[in-house]
């Protein structure tokens, strides 16, 4: 078993950098209380973590993370209120200004919505009745994408079901009354782990568009073409 030093060590540089030399902040938010600009809702995947994606500060983003970064519809939402419950907070009481729905590639949970395995134990059983919130992003991408590879299905999916949670979130009448009102934006983002590049729904283009391209995989290719003889 892999033991956990390497983030107590972790905490500790934490502390030498937040409680340390930028203590001023932290003393800030706790004088003041928290003031999140946004409210993120992302996948509990290991490699999706959302304030090292951002690099944010502490205090600049209140985070929920669930299976598949979904939303369930406002008449589910006793259900599943772990997700809904932190979503009332955030926006009625920390009245935050941006909603972002964070999707991402090669998602597990997308993954086993797409493969609709009948659940056979109590584990895949909560997990299928989680991902069910997603159940018309499935069907379609098997409707427009009958037959294709399943990376092609996959993907589609995983970009469907920020869809389905942006109009989830309509679904609530106190969060569409915010949307309406001027005081709440919400946000599609699709992290391409593959390509390393951070894609953004664009409602008037019907898809998802590079909001941040990788430089450093557009630098590499650049450096590839360089021809040998002009190399130093
Ligand atoms: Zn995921």
């Amino acid at each position: 078993m892999r033991d956990v030093s390497k983030f107590l060590s972790g905490f500790k540089r934490f502390q030498q950098h937040y409680l340390g030399e930028r203590h001023a902040l932290f003393d800030r938010l706790l004088a003041e209380g928290q003031r999140p600009r946004a409210l993120m809702i992302a996948c509990c995947d290991s490699r999706c973590d959302p304030a090292l994606l951002t690099d944010c500060d502490p205090g600049d983003m209140f985070v929920v993370r669930n299976v598949a970064n979904l939303v369930p519809p406002y008449d589910r939402a006793r259900l599943f209120a772990a997700t809904s419950s932190a979503m009332a907070f955030a926006i009625s009481n920390l009245e935050v200004e941006h909603v972002i729905i964070m999707g991402h590639a090669r998602c597990g949970g997308i993954r086993a919505l797409m493969e609709h395995k009948p659940p056979q134990s109590d584990e895949e059983k909560l997990i299928a009745q989680w991902i069910g919130i997603a159940e018309s992003a499935r069907l379609r991408v098997q409707e427009e994408l009958p037959g294709k590879p399943e990376e092609v299905q996959c993907r589609a999916c995983e970009q469907a079901a920020i869809l389905v949670s942006l109009e989830n979130l309509l679904s609530y009448p106190w969060i569409s009354k915010r949307v309406d009102q001027g005081k709440l934006a919400l946000h599609g983002w699709y992290f391409d782990m593959t390509s390393g590049e951070l894609l953004q729904y664009q409602p008037a283009k019907g898809g998802f568009e590079v909001l941040v391209a990788n430089a450093h995989v557009a630098a590499r290719s650049l450096a590839a073409n360089i021809n040998p003889a002009d190399a130093v």
